[in-house]
């Protein structure tokens, strides 16, 4: 999906659930790591994060959309917009959205190091020269290990 085709998936859902216009912009943050989407008090604008459309397919992801919608519209309406706001839980319930978005673990590779002294392992982002460093714990040699894929 491009930021074009979001904003106007956006604009859709907008129109079909809440029947009131998004007038704002819908652009992807890749760097949003265990929410879904934000809604951007300042700007009205909605962040969503790719990765909830890659592991949880479209159908959940307009779910976010929904929910971040409901924070756009109550909030531009003068109503109460945060979670806890009655306002807010009636309009999830309305147009069905999730009440939160679920953290996804992000996968990311990392390096494996042993220390062959101390037998310490210990896992770096990225990938280094075992012959220009040391130990940490002993000063001794150092070996690379593997290449592994970790949730965080
Ligand atoms: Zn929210
Ligand atoms: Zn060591």
């Amino acid at each position: 999906m491009t930021e074009l085709e979001l904003q106007r998936h956006m604009e859709r859902v907008s129109l079909q659930f809440f029947q009131k216009r998004f007038q704002h912009q819908a652009r992807f943050n890749q760097r949003l790591r265990t929410t879904g989407g934000r809604y951007l008090l300042q700007s009205h604008d909605i962040e969503m994060n790719p990765r909830y459309l890659e592991n949880f397919g479209l159908d959940y992801f307009i779910g976010i959309m929904k929910h971040e919608l409901c924070h756009y519209h109550l909030h531009l309406e003068g109503k109460g917009y945060q979670h806890r706001d009655a306002d807010f839980r009636a309009l999830l319930a309305k147009v069905d959205a999730p009440r939160f978005c679920q953290a996804i673990p992000t996968t990311q590779k990392m390096h494996r190091y042993t220390c062959l002294s101390c037998q310490t392992e210990f896992l770096r982002k990225r990938r280094f020269d075992v012959k220009k460093y040391r130990c940490g714990r002993c000063n001794g040699r150092l070996a690379y290990k593997n290449e592994e894929l970790v949730n965080r």
